[in-house]
């Protein structure tokens, strides 16, 4: 990955965050992308670059919107000369009955997790195409593959990545790009502890249990995949090993699909 400019997006917290670490670790000039306090985000940018000797920016596009989603495309290509890696990863959840999900959550987690795919991958191809080389990673979901009681919009978000994964794969074949899907089960990030936080106070459960019953129930197991076992994932994808794949899907879900 050495000098290669990464970009991954929602990388302020959980799996980005350890994505655009595990990159910058890898020798790749990083941009990171998402939500959260400005001082913050500014240290753990200094922090890696200090650490790694690599570049690390910093771009806060709203990935809602597709003008912003434009300019940090092409404000890594101004600043490294291109974007090899784009991982979309940026992702909300919510949790409702179909009939009680509030439509304007419908459409935020719709526009996150769905639209800024479409927005990002259109936005990178160009140039990927004119260099003759790119990796799309997609962080989809076993959601990608199951349905999930109270997910509407998460499962609706997830299946349509894969989709778009696979036409992606297919209008690049053989230009050098690829483009697959990591499709994680349960990984211990605030997006899952807010579910587990939830399942305790519905349940009457300490967070120790609500944690166990959440895993258990869907996660074979019974274990969190990691956050190392993501980025091994990821940049197995960018690796030279995986030149010839393209439109997969590759699950760390415990077995959730296998089920
Ligand atoms: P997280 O809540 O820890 O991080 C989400 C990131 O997205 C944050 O950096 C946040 O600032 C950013 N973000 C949210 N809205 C944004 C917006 N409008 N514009 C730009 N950035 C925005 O979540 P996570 O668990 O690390 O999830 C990351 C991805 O992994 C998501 O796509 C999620 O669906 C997927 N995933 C997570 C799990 C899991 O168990 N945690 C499982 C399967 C898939």
């Amino acid at each position: 990955m050495k000098s290669r400019a990464v970009i991954v997006t929602g990388s302020t917290s959980g799996i980005g965050a350890a994505l655009a670490a595990a990159f910058a670790e890898a020798g790749a000039n990083v941009v990171l992308n998402g939500f959260g306090d400005a001082a913050q985000i500014d240290r753990v940018r200094r922090d890696l670059a200090q650490r790694h000797g690599v570049d690390v920016l910093y771009h806060g596009a709203d990935m809602t919107r597709p003008e912003e989603i434009s300019d940090l495309i092409s404000m890594t290509e101004r600043r490294f000369g291109a974007v090899d890696v784009l991982v979309n990863n940026a992702g909300i959840q919510h949790t409702d009955r179909i009939e009680h999900f509030p439509p304007e959550k419908w459409d935020a987690l719709i526009a996150i997790n769905l639209f800024a795919v479409f927005h990002g991958t259109a936005a990178v191809l160009p140039g990927m195409r004119r260099r003759g080389r790119g990796r799309i990673v997609n962080i989809a979901s076993n959601h990608g593959f199951s349905g999930g009681v109270n997910k509407c919009a998460y499962v609706a978000a997830k299946h349509a990545v894969l989709g778009l994964t696979k036409v992606t794969a297919l209008e690049t074949a053989g230009s050098g790009i690829t483009c697959n899907a990591i499709c994680p089960g349960w990984v211990k990030t605030p997006l899952v502890d807010r579910q587990i936080e939830a399942r305790a106070a519905r349940d009457g459960l300490d967070i120790g249990e609500a944690t166990w019953r959440l895993l258990i129930e869907q996660q074979p197991s019974g274990r969190f995949t990691t956050f190392d076992q993501l980025a091994g994932a990821a940049l197995f994808l960018c690796s030279e090993t995986a030149a010839n794949m393209t439109g997969a899907s590759i699950t760390q879900d415990g077995g959730w699909t296998a089920l």
